[in-house]
């Protein structure tokens, strides 16, 4: 399974999984039709899946016209989200098991963000080699989504769940956020020296217009504040100990960053 990211809208990332053995694809939160269309033409491949993390128009706009194109192709998102996705005809919850080519993913329900937000995570094919975490507006590199039909006691069980998926994860998170989320990092863990470092390296690679996803989930537990809820550091920039208050904090920190 080859996975390849393309830019949309104006921060989106829509990601193409691709077999060329079988010259099938499937592609994650499709903000809109025509670049995907454009690439799966490249590839000559032909669409089987649309997999949607949650309902928002940024993550599901192309749903209906890649449909028309590929009139077979099965829709996915969470139960949750059932009357909230164009063409969705997989409802699917925590622990269910989706399939691409050779690969299988794991069904996370995630809500926060949302109410209905669902993960997919493809465990590595063989041992030593990468995981694949798709979780939308959940966690981003840097950051996490803001909490909009959810609350902190929802969402920090959410990052829960994805900060206990193995270090050696790439996070394939929708949005190019992480330069600001770094920025507000940076204010409430300014002794992180990896934190630090990791804040030139993307202040390099934005300013080449590069992506910044995927991230390493090894990377996002020791920089990403919305994973370390249980750090001192953190805990004592929000003066709060007890982790559904620290995380709640920080969270209402960013928003207003
Ligand atoms: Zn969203
Ligand atoms: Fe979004």
């Amino acid at each position: 399974m080859q996975i390849t990211l393309i830019p949309a809208l104006s921060d989106n990332y829509i990601f193409l999984l691709h077999d060329p053995q079988q010259n099938i694809a499937a592609v994650v939160d499709p903000a809109e039709a025509e670049p995907v269309l454009e690439r799966l033409a490249e590839l000559k491949a032909h669409l089987v899946a649309i997999f949607n993390t949650h309902h928002h128009i940024d993550h599901i706009g192309g749903n209906s016209k890649l449909l028309q194109h590929f009139k077979q192709a099965k829709v996915y998102g969470g139960a949750e989200d059932r009357g909230r996705i164009h063409g969705q005809q997989v409802f699917l919850q925590e622990g269910d098991r989706v399939q691409f080519a050779n690969r299988e993913a794991e069904v996370l329900f995630v809500p926060g963000h949302t109410r209905a937000h669902i993960a997919y995570y493809f465990e590595p094919e063989q041992a030593g080699e990468t995981g694949e975490l798709f979780c939308g507006d959940t966690l981003f590199a840097g950051g996490c989504g803001r909490l909009l039909e959810g609350n902190p006691v929802q969402m920090v069980d959410s990052l829960s769940k994805l900060r206990s998926l193995p270090d050696n994860t790439r996070v394939w998170c929708a949005h190019e956020y992480t330069l600001k989320n770094l920025q507000f990092a940076l204010t409430v863990d300014s002794s992180n020296l990896e934190l630090k470092s990791r804040f030139t390296e993307v202040k390099a690679v934005r300013s080449k217009s590069q992506a910044t996803i995927p991230s390493m989930l090894e990377v996002e537990k020791r920089t990403n504040p919305f994973l370390r809820w249980d750090q001192p550091t953190l805990q004592s920039a929000v003066k709060s100990y007890e982790p559904v208050q620290t995380f709640a904090r920080l969270r209402g920190m960013k928003d207003r960053f």
